[in-house]
């Protein structure tokens, strides 16, 4: 049972990869730590089937196994995990007020660490073949098809630059684009090279209708063009349709965020609001990764010990 009077050292918002990192630096300290999460502890690590590109698992680990472990290491040395969804931030100088479920809880210091969702397209086979078959990251997943048919989906930045990317291991994709394609200049240009390779195909003005799959098994993608449906023969599809970082309840604070929404920090990843912290997938600049986020976690615990033994010494 979480004590929910006393000011707590450190309050984590979201327990995925970076939080529970983050969580195993603070209480190894003896820095008093809770976590929130308000869906599943492990966040994106949780529900990824298997993560080949993680370091020390040469073989591979499975999401579930691998946030399994995250949150066993960090509760050993006694980091406390609590469910609720943290709906705002206040700032009153020394402490912070932090909103979960609709109770006031005070910390000293705060981390976010909520991640990102990745936009659906929200069409049939998406949401069951999720990570099977239909994947939204290419330095993920992209090595699982090597030499396979493939459609990207998307028109914008992203989706051309991870095309582009994707080519390293096959050059039968098959590029969805509901109206133009509206990426960069560069980026066009180097698209445009790898259309006449005939390694990429662009199909405009189409749209992506459902995601078709047999015993388990994504093998193609009905798409429709000009009023008329027909079905491409894929391996698997990469969606690139934009981000959402889990930055809504952070609308009436006044932490700093980007353009993306995605939030702005300094070189010890602390935010605008002093003594509030930020690392993982919701910080600016992330680079959606395990590795990375785990790696932010551990140096913001780091930032956050630095300004904990301040405020102790202002005291
Ligand atoms: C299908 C899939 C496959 C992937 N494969 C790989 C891979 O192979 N290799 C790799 O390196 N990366 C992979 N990724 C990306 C990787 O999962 C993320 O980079 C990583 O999980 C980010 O960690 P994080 O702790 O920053 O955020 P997250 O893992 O997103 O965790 C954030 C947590 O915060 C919680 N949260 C959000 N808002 C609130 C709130 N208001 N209150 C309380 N809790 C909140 C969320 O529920 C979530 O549990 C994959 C992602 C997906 C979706």
């Amino acid at each position: 049972m979480v004590e929910e009077t006393k000011i707590r050292d450190v309050v984590m918002i979201g327990a995925g990869p970076s939080a529970m990192t983050a969580a195993i630096y603070t209480t190894r300290e003896d820095i008093d730590t809770v976590m929130y999460e308000k869906a599943v502890v492990g966040g994106m690590a949780a529900i990824t089937d298997m993560v080949d590109n993680y370091p020390g698992f040469p073989d591979g680990v499975e999401g579930m196994t691998l946030a399994a472990q995250l949150e066993a290491q960090a509760r050993r040395f006694g980091a406390e995990f609590a469910y609720g969804e943290v709906t705002e931030i206040r700032d009153n100088g020394d402490t912070k007020t932090i909103v979960v479920d609709g109770k006031d809880i005070e910390a000293k210091a705060v981390l976010i660490a909520t991640g990102s969702d990745y936009n659906k397209i929200g069409v049939p086979g998406e949401a069951e073949y999720y990570g099977r078959g239909v994947h939204y990251c290419a330095t993920c997943d992209g090595a699982f098809y090597r030499d396979k048919h493939i459609a990207v989906v998307g028109g914008g930045n992203s989706a051309v630059q991870e095309a582009i990317f994707l080519t390293r291991f096959t050059n039968k994709i098959d590029l969805l684009v509901r109206s133009t394609v509206k990426a960069s200049e560069v980026l066009q240009r180097d698209l445009q090279e790898l259309v006449d390779a005939g390694k990429i195909e662009i199909h405009l003005g189409t749209t992506t209708d459902e995601i078709l799959a047999t015993d388990g098994k994504v093998y193609g993608v009905k798409i429709t063009h000009d009023g008329e449906q027909r079905t491409l023969d894929v391996d698997g599809v990469f969606v690139f349709v934009g981000l959402s970082p889990n930055t809504g309840f952070l609308e009436t604070s006044a932490i700093e965020l980007d353009e993306q929404k995605l939030i702005k920090t300094d070189k010890h990843l602390m935010t605008s609001m002093p003594g509030v912290f930020a690392s993982g997938d919701v910080r600016s600049g992330a680079t959606m990764q395990i590795a990375s986020a785990v790696g932010e976690g551990a140096s913001a615990a780091l930032g956050i010990r630095e300004y904990l033994e301040e405020l102790k010494r202002k005291a």
